[in-house]
């Protein structure tokens, strides 16, 4: 569901927004800049916006190099593998330190062990008290270096551990951020495809009911075309609100494709499921869109949504190919409505094929 002539006109509008920026601020009109305003222009990208955002309200402008950092942190297509890079490296600096600080202190016992072997002689052929006092007083002075010793490597070792413990948080927001689509925050179509394949492995293995909506905007082209792509993206993240708010649990809900989502419920029977997407639908059809920046009402806007159960020897794509022919059928039969596999509109008015 996809128009192509639409999605050129879109955009050329991002385009020339962009352009105007570049333009309009008197900065080199080379690739990277465009892009960087291309992307803000969209608005599909919320961090780097309110980056630019930011640093336009605080300085008034913004410059070369803060745009250069901009697109570092946010648009470079390295930017994940490199902040990956960057924590292995540190990983690597962190074993390496502590593996030389318990190779020392390896050394440090085993001089220890010859301390005691070369005491435990001399108190032997000790002839006096005083003979034996030395001996002593060289043991325990070696006995306070290892303990002190110990005691750095013990500390050495907490701070390498809560540093690891960060590494692996950095590690964990650069994976979720590869998995998250920017302009609604819920799962991208990569995500959706990890967690569609998990879903059906375990539903197959432990015959627990798995149910997955998909789920079309209304009529979408025609409100893009009458208030704007911009003000279309505003309204993508409002229904990906409501998805979000109408799911719980082990629910997972992505953005399966421009105006499509796509939601995995495992463990959940179909009339619950039902139910679900009845919530889904009502609430994206109970809430008054109003353009922030004019305040004009931009009515309702509604969507339809096929819901599938999970079948014994069903893919990820056959599971995914009926809920998508439910909610062909919820659009033939008057759209704003939920179609599952059995209701009655789920065949009617399809076409036929031997
Ligand atoms: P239908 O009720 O049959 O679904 O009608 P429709 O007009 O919504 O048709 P379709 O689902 O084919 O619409 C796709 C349109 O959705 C094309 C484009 O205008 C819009 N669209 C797709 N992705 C985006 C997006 O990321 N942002 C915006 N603003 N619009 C999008
Ligand atoms: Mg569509
Ligand atoms: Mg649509």
């Amino acid at each position: 569901m996809f128009d192509r002539n639409d999605d050129i006109e879109r955009t050329h509008a991002f385009g020339d927004l962009a352009f105007g920026q570049i333009k309009g601020r008197k900065l080199a009109a080379v690739p990277r800049n465009y892009e960087i305003w291309y992307t803000y222009a969209s608005g599909y990208h919320t961090e780097l916006s309110d980056a630019v955002n930011t640093m336009l309200s605080e300085h008034g402008a913004i410059d070369q190099d803060q745009l250069d950092a901009i697109y570092d942190h946010y648009l470079s297509p390295n930017r994940l593998t490199e902040k990956i890079d960057v924590v292995g490296n540190r990983v690597m600096d962190e074993i390496e330190d502590v593996m030389r600080m318990i190779d020392s202190a390896a050394g440090q016992a085993t001089a220890y062990g010859h301390d005691l072997a070369g005491a435990s002689a001399k108190l032997a052929a000790a002839a006096s008290t005083d003979g034996v006092r030395t001996v002593i007083e060289t043991l325990v002075r070696s006995t306070r270096e290892i303990e002190a010793n110990n005691k750095a490597l013990e500390q050495r070792l907490k701070a390498s551990h809560s540093e690891i413990k960060q590494l692996q948080d950095n590690l964990d927001a650069v994976r979720t951020e590869s998995l998250t689509d920017p302009l609604t925050s819920l799962g991208n179509r990569k995500f959706y495809d990890q967690a569609i394949a998990k879903a059906v492995a375990l539903a197959q293995k432990s015959e627990t009911p798995l149910a997955l909506l998909v789920s079309d905007i209304d009529n979408f082209k025609k409100f893009n075309d009458t208030f704007g792509h911009l003000t279309g993206d505003q309204v993508l993240r409002l229904v990906a609100l409501s998805v979000k708010q109408n799911v719980k649990g082990h629910d997972l809900a992505c953005r399966y494709g421009g105006e499509e989502f796509a939601i995995i419920l495992p463990d959940t029977p179909l009339r619950a499921a039902v139910t679900v997407a009845e919530h889904i639908r009502r609430a994206v059809m109970t809430k008054e869109l109003i353009k922030r920046s004019t305040s004009e009402n931009l009515g309702r806007i509604t969507v339809s949504l096929g819901v599938a159960m999970f079948r014994p020897g069903d893919t990820a794509a056959t599971l995914y190919e009926r809920a998508d022919q439910c909610l062909y059928a919820a659009k033939r039969n008057g759209r704003n409505r939920v179609v599952c596999e059995t209701d009655a509109e789920a065949d009617r008015g399809r076409a036929k094929v031997a």
